[in-house]
């Protein structure tokens, strides 16, 4: 019996274990953290055997396969020692998608993945479809396809999920945009990452669709280099730029073969970034065989996503708005693009090494404040000391919203976009966010 090692026991490694196991292969999951309890009783409910806290080599170095969570770097010692004895190393859902005929839509991009993931799948499931959401968000692929049977799934691809991904085929693949993110884990070469992020595109075919940010010159670079044979879905912000979906006069427009039009002011996610976003989501749907009605339907009444440009309340005239998602500074830069008020701006974390300039002109244009929340802020006072804006050190949410609602004035905005991971103060950055929520529902 053929046997299949899973590293890693998350969301994805449970899932990963259980489908293994229905299909009949010899299974066994470790991994060198905790497993949480969820996801210890889903192995043993299914009789799989595991191991948590370590990693036995001669259980492990004995497989045929291994199946690794995205979070495992390669340069593990254990990971070394499969890579020198040869053993095969996949992804979740490279392993997931040898089991199912559904149709794959596959979101990745540095910024933009789970809100445009998320828009695509309420506007499918809206329309009627049998449709999973899966890879970064949601329930894994892997389990949703042991345990159900959808038509299509919408899955959220990083760039550690497509590093192991070989026959996978998406058959409508979509690309954000490519900005510098991760490259601790690319041996800090941006052309890693970028080759990485590419791989979307792998295995396509004439029948599949490539839908892509047409505006981003890495990516519009990337593609002189590959031979692409699927369907070319260009979206961008500009009719010019030879995009099929595209803005001219305030109306949102996607070529379809019945052509899409909507205004934009209709559209339920405000900011640049955010119709990239909404152009990406409908172009796909289209693709999908959404009907334009329920294509403006979902677009107009999607809920958004938390963390992302989320107004979390108004208090005496000052809007507070939560994207504690914006953990790089590229991330920020649109969040401030998109901001019409005066605002004061809370930055700082775990910085992964940030270059700040990107944000010096929205700065100077939109801000009239700054508060640092961090263990260490030094870099943020070299980076912004000298704009002659109030500034503020805080190190708790407490006394950063106190902070906040102090510079800040009726009619203006506080916006939590951190350019930083939450890692220093917080247990995430969803933890940083339902912090800022409840310290402003206190004022
Ligand atoms: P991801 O899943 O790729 O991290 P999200 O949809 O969670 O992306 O958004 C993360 C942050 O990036 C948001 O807080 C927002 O400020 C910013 N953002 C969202 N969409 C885009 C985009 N298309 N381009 C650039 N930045 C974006």
């Amino acid at each position: 019996m053929k046997r299949i090692v899973i590293l890693g026991a998350g969301e994805s490694g449970a899932g990963a274990a259980v489908l293994a196991k229905k299909k009949g292969f010899d299974v066994f999951v470790s991994d060198m953290s905790e497993i949480k309890d969820k996801y210890k009783e889903i192995l043993n409910s299914h009789d799989i055997e595991w191991e948590s806290g370590r990693h036995t080599e001669s259980l492990i170095l004995n497989a045929n396969e291994v199946i690794k969570s995205p979070g495992i770097p390669d340069t593990v010692p254990m990971m070394i020692k499969i890579k020198e004895k040869g053993i095969p190393v996949i992804s979740e859902i490279e392993f997931a998608g040898r089991y199912t005929n559904a149709k794959m839509i596959c979101i990745t991009g540095s910024n933009g993945k789970t809100t445009t993931t998320s828009l695509i799948y309420h506007i499918l499931k809206g329309a009627g479809y049998n449709v999973g959401l899966a890879g970064n968000i949601g329930r894994s692929l892997a389990l949703q396809v042991a345990e159900e049977n959808h038509d299509y799934y919408v899955i959220e691809l990083s760039s550690f999920q497509l590093d192991n991904m070989y026959d996978f085929r998406a058959d409508i693949a979509v690309l954000m945009n490519i900005t510098p993110d991760h490259l601790d884990r690319y041996d800090f070469k941006m052309q890693n990452y970028v080759d990485s992020k590419m791989r979307i595109t792998r295995n396509q075919t004439e029948n599949d669709a490539f839908v892509f940010w047409n505006d981003d010159p890495i990516v519009t670079r990337e593609l002189k280099k590959y031979n692409i044979k699927a369907k070319m879905c260009p979206f961008s912000e500009f009719k010019e730029n030879c995009a099929i979906g595209y803005v001219s006069d305030h109306t949102f427009h996607i070529d379809g073969p019945v052509p899409f039009n909507m205004e934009q002011e209709e559209l339920a996610l405000r900011g640049r970034h955010n119709l990239y976003n909404s152009l990406a989501a409908g172009i796909t749907a289209d693709l999908a065989g959404v009907s334009n009605e329920q294509i403006r339907k979902g677009l107009s009444d999607f809920a958004g996503v938390e963390h992302r440009l989320e107004k979390v309340g108004r208090v005496r005239g000052i809007d507070f708005v939560n994207d504690s998602k914006a953990t790089n500074v590229n991330a920020c830069w649109y969040a401030l693009d998109s901001m019409t008020q005066p605002t004061v701006l809370i930055l700082g974390g775990k910085d992964k090494g940030n270059d700040y300039s990107e944000i010096f002109d929205l700065v100077k244009e939109k801000c009239i404040g700054l508060v640092f929340l961090g263990v260490d802020n030094t870099k943020l006072h070299a980076a912004f000391d000298d704009f002659g804006l109030p500034i503020a050190d805080v190190r708790s949410m407490k006394d950063c919203v106190d902070e906040c609602y102090k510079m800040a004035k009726p009619g203006s905005c506080v916006l939590l976009s951190p350019c930083c991971a939450s890692f220093d103060l917080f247990k995430n950055m969803e933890d940083r966010g339902e912090q800022f929520r409840e310290c402003v529902k206190n004022l």
